[in-house]
């Protein structure tokens, strides 16, 4: 492992912070920097599983000893318990570089789903499940868009679980299924109710965990995603006649919709944290690239327009990055955040994609060019607007929730 001091990351205690979490921020600076960053070709690049897994568990085994493991789960699941706001502000910092995340065990799709596991899961279950996943032993996948029907609705999903004496036989197809190639389970989204049930649309579902090695689950084929299906994969899969214990349902039988809205909520939160971060490192790239490059007779930071790239970064950034915190700041006080996570789901990631777009123009062909990590970056930002759910329907549920709130003779409430 490499220790090559770049020192690209300098972090300043923040007024107003607690010392523990200005040291969590300083102490995951100098991982990232030492350690992460001057790697990141081997620990996120397409140099194969081999080199990438060595090295992950020696920086692993460094985040481990430092006391910044799962930084997202309490205490008692093995996590560092720092809540919401502790996570945005060492985010920022992790996110620099989007190997870190495997190697601080806080890695999209297992992340989500251990929040689902720690809040839904019985006993039998996190012992099972959620310990080896959190322990990096497990990896795991969340199925929920199908391809009859629109992701964006997940009340329309087709998959059916049926019991039979004391097992759920499972039958259907999913797609865009990230990490379903390296998991162990699959937190697997099924339709077990009958339309007209009790309980209305909202409780139709129920989330089931289905081990992947279980007979008739089947991964037809890695999906293409910007042209990419090596590594960790997102798969089209079919469910034939799957056959799990009931003991593999999680949480209540109809509860699999608010379970995938609280996994899904989480899981954006934590999107969006990392989109901040990676804007901190486009800005820097462009900024440092313009006091240097020469282009028709001045450095590119003497050319307004170029300046303007500057401010209008800034400012997406900031907005981007206060209003991810405000977000963290309602989750940790306890109060409904759903217009929230709307509001950063739509907003974060089009900022994101506007600052690294700049960052681009300003390299040149450089900017499209693998040698920088800011196509990886852009292709992630377009990603994002649509994954985890399209920015039209985010907008709907914000304007949704503020009118219901002016329907019920109340005007929108401005505290946390
Ligand atoms: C890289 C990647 C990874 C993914 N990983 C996973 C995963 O691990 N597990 C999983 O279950 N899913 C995953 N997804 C699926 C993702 O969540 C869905 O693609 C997303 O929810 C949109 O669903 P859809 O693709 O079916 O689009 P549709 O539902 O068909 O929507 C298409 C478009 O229609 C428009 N639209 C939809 N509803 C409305 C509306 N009400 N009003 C106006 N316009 C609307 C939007 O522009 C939207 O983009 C992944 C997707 C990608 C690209």
């Amino acid at each position: 492992m490499s220790n090559a001091s770049l020192n690209v990351l300098k972090v300043e205690p923040i007024r107003g912070l607690s010392d523990k979490i200005n040291k969590v921020r300083q102490d995951t600076a100098e991982i990232v920097s030492t350690y992460i960053i001057p790697e990141e070709k081997i620990l996120y690049g397409a140099e194969g599983d081999g080199p990438r897994v060595k090295l992950q568990m020696e920086v692993t085994d460094l985040v481990k000893r430092s006391g910044l493991w799962a930084p997202h789960l309490p205490e008692d699941y093995g996590g560092m318990g720092l809540g919401f706001m502790g996570l945005a502000y060492m985010n920022e910092i992790l996110a620099w570089s989007m190997a870190s995340k495997r190697c601080f065990g806080l890695s999209a799709p297992n992340s989500g789903n251990q929040s689902v596991l720690v809040k839904y899961g019985t006993e039998e279950q996190k012992k099972k499940w959620l310990e080896p996943l959190v322990r990096g032993e497990m990896e795991s996948c969340f199925a929920m868009t199908e391809p009859d029907v629109a992701g964006s609705n997940p009340r329309a999903i087709r998959t059916s679980a049926v019991r039979d004496g004391d097992e759920w036989v499972i039958n259907g197809r999913k797609w865009f299924i990230s990490n379903a190639n390296r998991a162990d389970f699959a937190i697997t989204m099924c339709r077990t109710e009958v339309d007209g049930a009790e309980g209305g649309v909202n409780h139709m579902m129920t989330q089931i965990i289905v081990p992947t090695d279980t007979p008739g689950f089947n991964i037809e084929r890695a999906m293409p995603i910007w042209g990419h299906t090596a590594g960790e994969a997102t798969c089209e899969i079919t469910f034939s006649d799957v056959r799990v214990p009931l003991e593999n349902q999680l949480g209540q039988r109809g509860s699999g919709h608010a379970a995938a809205q609280d996994r899904l909520g989480a899981g954006r939160v934590y999107h969006c944290m990392d989109c901040v971060g990676q804007m901190w490192r486009a800005f820097d790239l462009m900024v440092k690239r313009m006091t240097e490059r020469e282009v028709h007779g001045g450095l590119q930071e003497t050319k307004q327009f170029l300046q303007g790239f500057i401010a209008d970064s800034y400012m997406d950034i900031q907005a981007a990055r206060l209003m991810t915190i405000h977000c963290a700041e309602v989750i940790d006080s306890g109060n409904n955040p759903r217009t929230d996570i709307s509001a950063i789901k739509v907003f974060v990631p089009n900022a994101f994609h506007r600052v690294v777009d700049r960052a681009m123009q300003v390299y040149g062909g450089l900017g499209v060019c693998s040698d920088l990590p800011l196509e990886g970056m852009y292709k992630h930002a377009r990603t994002l607007r649509l994954a985890d759910g399209p920015d039209e329907v985010h907008r709907i549920l914000i304007a949704k929730n503020v009118l219901k709130r002016y329907h019920s003779g109340q005007c929108w409430d401005f505290g946390v």
